[in-house]
């Protein structure tokens, strides 16, 4: 008689997540001269394709953010600012498809 049970494997549901800023997922913004959208990746200069209008990335704080997109999935994230008054740029993420998560900076 065979006794040994079948243990199911343990359900790690593993949440894809990422954390800095460097990870941070590609944004769009908008652009402050001619209202264009302009996608933005988190080491990529901002570039207008409207107006040419082009900024270091360390600008990324002085532009309106419209999205951000999941890496994963490729929909717009629903991102948000824990510190609004401290903190110019986002802090979180989430995205309502595939639940990946990114994080500014960990707990
Ligand atoms: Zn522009
Ligand atoms: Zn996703």
């Amino acid at each position: 008689m065979d006794l040994s049970l079948s243990i199911p494997e343990a359900q790690t549901t593993t949440v894809k997540g990422d954390v800095g800023w460097t990870s941070r997922p590609p944004a769009r913004v908008r652009c402050p001269r001619c209202g264009d959208e302009i996608s933005q990746t988190v080491r990529a200069p901002i570039d207008c394709p409207g107006c040419r209008l082009k900024r270091p990335a360390e600008a990324f704080p002085d532009f309106e953010l419209l999205a951000m997109r999941c890496p994963v999935c490729g929909c717009d994230m629903a991102f948000g600012r824990r510190h609004p008054n401290v903190i110019a740029v986002p802090e979180y993420a989430t995205c309502r498809q595939c639940q990946y998560h990114w994080e500014l900076e960990h707990f």
